[in-house]
């Protein structure tokens, strides 16, 4: 089938020709289009791979920088293609309230709207809606710690943080909420969050899933999983109807999220259901790996899915970037990650490097004039000191958050790319021992 091609930004700066309209009608969209192989694998479960989109293809494991709201904060999308970054994933949530999904369908979907040729992922928009204005965090890693008496925004056994307005509801049928913009009511279902996804024409989409934490009991964990499962069943039936429908855009995948928490029946159980359902002969072509995830059992909760999923098609494990994570997911058969982090962070002057996460504010770095890591080979390594990038957060520069976020992605994208070819070379093992213990001062 035809594929779009916009203008694709080289590494010296150069632009390859167009050479196909954004909106020429093709063949109906297949899922023939798309596919995932598996090109090495590595001890139990760990494994490299292809992921094929209509917009390329992207070697896996891989990293996938977050743009919210169609844009890496700060950063162009060339430089993004730039600092090997293979995809990017933005949030429906987020897309639906600013500009709305409408606009960016008329814009020939997300990429070509924000200028980015290759694979583009969205989320469902169920965790911005439960989460955000709730008072809670996602429970993984540190940020759990100021969280504990937090809440899911769900159903009946919630407590919303305090000083935080309640501001989504769930029920069986969806999530009513308010924006966080305006106040504004909405109500999102798994078939509107299907027609958002599919307006938003991302090459990977996700199921709307209810989103708990660790702080929900058992029976509504259960309750919850049963709830999401049933919106599986609808994402599938109402994808199908608007792959159907939209001949003129290419084949959108759709993953399912598994959920379950801390409980190993209840996430085998997920990864069971979503991988064996089918609806009419529509399946999902990949998973999600979602929810409350302590940071001491991310491998074994992420083992326990991966034993029950088909091998067949690829994983994407939600919201990880920390060092160890990486290699732990990886280990554990998840292909793709997404994090919001190394943007976030670096807009806050914290850094990546080899040996740890640093603060280029600190009085030690106004006279380094070397890079920020003498081991990165990012733009902002090998064009500007330390110093420099030093003084910009001392005079609040925005160039500060550009040139920071570069290293910071550039960073992940190249340790997720070493993890991959350490597990085609079979190096994996001794390469997390030497980064884990050069980042944190001993291995992981
Ligand atoms: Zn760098």
């Amino acid at each position: 089938m035809a594929v779009t091609e916009l203008p694709a930004h080289t590494t010296d700066g150069t632009e390859s020709a167009r050479v196909a309209d954004p909106v020429t009608p093709s063949s109906p969209p297949s899922p023939a289009d798309v596919g995932y192989e598996i090109t090495a694998r590595h001890g139990d479960k760990a494994r490299a791979g292809v992921i094929t989109t209509p917009h390329g293809q992207i070697a896996t494991p891989a990293f996938i920088p977050v743009g919210t709201k169609a844009t890496v904060k700060a950063v162009l999308p060339e430089s993004m293609a730039d600092l090997g970054a293979q995809a990017l994933l933005a949030n429906a949530y987020h897309m639906y309230l600013q500009p709305g999904h409408d606009l960016v369908d008329e814009a020939g979907g997300l990429g070509a709207f924000m200028n980015w040729p290759g694979p583009t992922y969205t989320d469902s928009g169920g965790f911005q809606v439960m989460s955000l204005g709730a008072g809670f965090k996602k429970v993984l890693s540190s940020e759990f710690a100021g969280g504990a008496t937090a809440r899911t925004a769900s159903g009946e056994d919630d407590a919303v943080a305090e000083g935080k307005e309640r501001l989504a509801h769930v029920d069986d049928d969806g999530v009513t909420f308010r924006s966080f913009i305006n106040g504004d009511v909405h109500r999102f279902t798994p078939e509107i969050s299907m027609q958002i996804q599919h307006g938003l024409g991302a090459d990977i989409m996700f199921a709307f899933d209810e989103l708990t934490t660790l702080m929900n009991s058992r029976g509504y964990q259960e309750k919850a999983l049963e709830r999401t499962r049933l919106w599986a069943i609808r994402c599938l039936a109402e994808h199908q109807r608007l792959t159907a429908e939209r001949t003129h855009r290419p084949y959108q995948q759709l993953w399912g999220v598994i959920q379950g928490a801390q409980f190993e029946d209840l996430r085998r159980k997920a990864a069971r259901d979503l991988g064996a359902m089918d609806v009419d002969g529509q399946v999902f072509d990949g998973f999600g790996i979602g929810g409350a995830l302590e940071k001491e059992n991310l491998g074994t909760i992420v083992g326990w899915v991966t034993d029950e999923l088909p091998e067949d098609r690829p994983r994407h494990l939600l919201g990880i970037s920390e060092v160890d994570d990486l290699f732990t997911a990886v280990a554990a058969g998840a292909d793709t990650f997404d994090c919001v982090s190394p943007s976030r962070v670096a807009r806050n002057s914290a850094v990546y490097t080899r040996t740890g996460r640093v603060n280029l504010t600190g009085a030690r770095y106004r006279r380094q004039f070397a890079p920020i890591d003498e081991t990165c080979d990012c733009y902002t390594c090998t064009h500007y000191t330390a110093a420099y990038v030093h003084h910009l957060f001392r005079a609040k520069e925005m160039l500060s958050s550009t040139l920071c976020t570069i290293h910071n992605e550039r960073f992940v994208v190249r340790l997720v790319d070493e993890i991959r070819a350490s597990l085609i070379s079979g190096d994996f093992e001794a390469l997390r021992e030497q980064r884990t213990a050069d980042y944190y001062g001993a291995p992981r």
